[in-house]
C-alpha cells in the first residue's frame, strides 16, 4: 500500500523501534563484479558510479525486487583518499552524488508503492593495499569524511551507515562526520574470529578490542549498530560483544567469501543457510538482516520470503 506520508526512513525507524524485521540489501561491490564491472585497484567498485551507472542502478533494482527495505548506495569505496589514489580526486563529489542518485532512481523504478530507505555509506576502505588511513592526521581524516557525509546528505540519502569501522583512532572520525549531518547514522562494525583467549577483535585489527570500539563509538548519537562485513561464522561472537554495550536496534549483514584485492572470491552459500543464520540472529533481537560482500539478490529474496513473507 502506498502511503505518501511515510518516508522510507520514518518507516525504517518505526520498524526498528518495534523490533519488526527489516530486510537490507546484499553486497553492492561484489554484485557489480559478478555482473562483469571491472574493479579498480584503488577505488574498487566506486569507479562504476561513473562508468557503469546503469549496472549500479540495475543491481539496486534487483535487490529491491528481491524485497529489500533498505538499499545502500555504492559509496563504500568512494572515500576521498581512495578516489585520489585512483586519479579521480576531482570527481569525488560526482562519484558520490551519482551513486546516491542511482539508488534513488532504483527506488522510484522498483519500489514506488512501499517505503524504502536509501543509505549512503562511508567507510575507511580502499582497495589498494598501499593506502592506509593510518598515515593521515586526525584532522585530515575528519575533513575528508565530512566532505563525503555532506555530499551524501546533499544528494538525498535518507541516512548514513558507517561501514567496516574497526578502529576508534582511525575510523572514529568517519562516525563523527556522519553524525554531524542531520541524518540518522548507523554504526557498522566488522569483527574477526574469537581469539584463543576468548576476546573478539575488530576485523584485521587483532591488537584492538571490539568491546572497546563499540563502547567508545556508541557514545555518539547513532541509531543502530550493525555487525557487517564480518564472516557469517563470526557474527554471533560479534553480537555477544555488541549486545553487552548497546541495547538499541541491531543489524547483521555478513559477508561470505574472500577478498583478494580488488576481486572477491565467491563461496557458494545456499540462500537457506543465510536464512537459517538470520533466524538465529532475529531470535536474539537483531531487527535488520541482509548481506555484505558475496550476498546476492537470490539470498535477499529468500531472506525476505522467510522473515517478511506476510507482506
Ligand atoms: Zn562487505
Amino acid at each position: 500500500m502506498s502511503d505518501d506520508a511515510i518516508t522510507g526512513v520514518d518507516e525504517l525507524d518505526a520498524r526498528l523501534r518495534r523490533g519488526d524485521p527489516v530486510i537490507l540489501d546484499g553486497g553492492m561491490g561484489t554484485e557489480l563484479e559478478a555482473r562483469g564491472v571491472p574493479m579498480n585497484r584503488d577505488a574498487w567498485s566506486a569507479v562504476a558510479n561513473l562508468e557503469h551507472a546503469d549496472t549500479v542502478e540495475q543491481a539496486h533494482v534487483d535487490f529491491l525486487t528481491a524485497g529489500a527495505d533498505v538499499v545502500i548506495a555504492n559509496t563504500f569505496p568512494a572515500g576521498l583518499f581512495a578516489l585520489e589514489a585512483a586519479g579521480l580526486g576531482e570527481s569525488f563529489e560526482d562519484v558520490n552524488r551519482r551513486a546516491v542518485h542511482a539508488a534513488l532512481r532504483a527506488r522510484e523504478r522498483a519500489a514506488p508503492d512501499r517505503p524504502v530507505a536509501v543509505a549512503g555509506s562511508i567507510s575507511p576502505m580502499s582497495a589498494g593495499a598501499d593506502i592506509h588511513v593510518a598515515e593521515r592526521s586526525r584532522q585530515e581524516l575528519l575533513a575528508a569524511y565530512r566532505r563525503q557525509a555532506t555530499v551524501l546528505a546533499d544528494a538525498g540519502a535518507d541516512f548514513i551507515v558507517t561501514e567496516m569501522i574497526q578502529s576508534v583512532q582511525w575510523h572514529g572520525p568517519a562516525v563523527e562526520a556522519a553524525v554531524e549531518t542531520d541524518l540518522p547514522v548507523w554504526l557498522g562494525v566488522s569483527a574477526g574470529p574469537i581469539s584463543e583467549g576468548g576476546s573478539v577483535p575488530p576485523l584485521n585489527f587483532a591488537e584492538e578490542s571490539l568491546d572497546q570500539l563499540v563502547a567508545s563509538l556508541v557514545e555518539l548519537p547513532v541509531r543502530a549498530v550493525a555487525v557487517m562485513h564480518t564472516d557469517i561464522d563470526d557474527v554471533d561472537g560479534a553480537l555477544d560483544v555488541v549486545q553487552r554495550r548497546w541495547s538499541g536496534p541491531l543489524a547483521a549483514y555478513p559477508h561470505h567469501g574472500e577478498y583478494h584485492p580488488p576481486s572477491w572470491t565467491f563461496y557458494d552459500l545456499a540462500p537457506q543457510e543465510l536464512v537459517r543464520r538470520a533466524q538465529i540472529w532475529t531470535d536474539r533481537g537483531v531487527a535488520a538482516l541482509g548481506g555484505c560482500c558475496g550476498i546476492r539478490p537470490r539470498h535477499i529474496q529468500q531472506l525476505h520470503d522467510a522473515l517478511r513473507g506476510d507482506d
